[in-house]
């Protein structure tokens, strides 16, 4: 076996790594970035397993609009808003002294019954095993109306079986809300990072709630671990599942469609940057998935993620991918953003991604709460922090370090592509955050 490089072999290596190190804010834009076309070998998944996965979602439609009335709006179908932030553009035009042409909201912060991103991932896992079981069962077809697993009957069924997670918070809380309410018993294995406020929620829900004095990596273990001892356990992997990948993944389509009913089009003269806060790596992953395979390779994703939690890009920009840490190199993974407080990314996402992820960037805690505060202030829309990671994107992409400035030569982005651009910054959190929570943030 090769012996793993030490801290300073690496460093040598890749001296990207030594600002890392200090905290510094930094950008890298991957020179290995390709077309989807040739791409998707790697990647494992195709466009018919996006097709499935939406095709599912339809079939539970009519059992969410029972289970929760709030999705009635949209007819039981989980989608969230893309507005236009014109003030909050402004602001960062001039605070930051850079000249963003478009700036879009995807305002997945408010997506129905969990609130962040992971009402897409985790809400489609936990439907694609129940309805799994239920048919392996002789009790559902896939052409029945699914309304009717909002019932006793179905409860009971489902009480039989077990799910269990391990979260930093967003995940728990879409996966304990969703078991709940079909019936399965849930145990949500929370790390350190977990707000005080999602446990609560989680546990009126009826979820068990086990709390951890670690970090991320150490609650999915655990769940992991607890899972494996009982074959009526269903452990939802957030590091390797391609289930949660593919829920993520629809909204690819559907912002496609978004995006042609307010007449923005994504083409070789009107290129579109997609930012995207990484933890893990799973949700930003399959959204970029979903985002490349319909609007296709004129669509730009960038991964954004805390100065003390850079894991995806640590891992990507090394080639280790899961098999190094940000605590490796002596980086704390404390930061203010929880959802993203994860010191290794998942391997399976870096790898079948890292040919479609265009770039990555880190942003301090600061400028999360400065940019937290903006936001609500110019467009009283509220987010929580993690969230915010994204809004630094636009800032880093139109700006004019050496880096980006060779990424826009490597694709061909001259100036006037980049004024006809729009800037889409994806606001992955904070619908749920309690009034309280938020002043503190606001406050800060
Ligand atoms: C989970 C989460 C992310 C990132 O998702 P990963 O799958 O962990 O990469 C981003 N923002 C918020 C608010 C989250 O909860």
């Amino acid at each position: 076996m090769q012996q793993p490089l030490t801290q300073e072999q690496l460093i040598q290596r890749y001296p990207l790594l030594k600002k890392l190190i200090q905290y510094q804010e930094c950008a890298w834009f991957n020179p290995n970035s390709c077309s989807v076309q040739q791409a998707l070998p790697y990647i494992g998944l195709n466009q018919r397993d996006i097709e499935e996965a939406s095709e599912r979602l339809q079939r539970f439609a009519p059992y969410l609009m029972a289970a929760f009335p709030e999705t009635e709006p949209t007819q039981g179908i989980i989608e969230s808003e893309l507005v236009d932030i014109a003030n909050m553009r402004t602001v960062l035009e001039q605070t930051e002294s850079v000249s963003i042409p478009n700036l879009l909201l995807k305002k997945d912060s408010h997506l129905a019954i969990a609130g962040s991103i992971k009402a897409r991932g985790g809400i489609y896992e936990v439907l694609t095993h129940a309805e799994k079981l239920a048919i392996n069962n002789g009790l559902l077809n896939t052409s029945d109306d699914y309304s009717k697993l909002h019932s006793d009957t179905f409860k009971e069924f489902f009480s039989q079986y077990r799910i269990a997670v391990g979260s930093t918070g967003n995940l728990g809380l879409s996966i304990g809300i969703i078991s709940a309410k079909l019936g399965f018993s849930v145990s949500v294995h929370m790390s350190a990072d977990a707000k005080s406020w999602k446990k609560d929620l989680l546990r009126q829900h009826g979820a068990t709630v086990i709390e951890y004095r670690s970090d991320y990596g150490v609650a999915v273990e655990q769940g992991r671990k607890e899972s494996l001892s009982d074959p009526h356990c269903f452990f939802i992997d957030d590091e390797n599942s391609t289930t949660l990948f593919l829920g993520y993944a629809v909204a690819g389509q559907r912002l496609k469609q978004q995006l042609a009913t307010q007449g923005i089009t994504a083409d070789k003269s009107h290129p579109l940057f997609v930012y995207l806060p990484c933890g893990v790596g799973g949700a930003p992953g399959g959204v970029a998935f979903g985002l490349k395979m319909a609007l296709g390779d004129h669509v730009h994703c960038i991964f954004a993620e805390p100065t003390h939690s850079p894991c995806m890009l640590l891992g990507v920009h090394t080639g280790l991918h899961d098999a190094i840490a940000v605590q490796d190199i002596g980086i704390d993974n404390q930061t203010a953003a929880d959802g993203l407080a994860v010191g290794r990314a998942s391997g399976f996402v870096g790898r079948a991604m890292e040919r479609l992820i265009d770039g990555y960037y880190t942003v301090s805690d600061e400028r999360l709460y400065r940019y937290l505060q903006a936001l609500s202030e110019q467009e009283n829309i509220q987010l929580e922090p993690s969230a915010l990671a994204a809004m630094h994107g636009p800032v880093v992409l139109t700006g004019s370090s050496s880096d980006v400035l060779q990424y826009q030569k490597q694709f061909g982005l001259d100036a006037t592509t980049m004024k006809n651009a729009t800037h889409l910054v994806w606001a992955t959190g904070g619908g749920m955050v309690p009034k309280e929570e938020m002043a503190s943030y606001l406050n800060r």
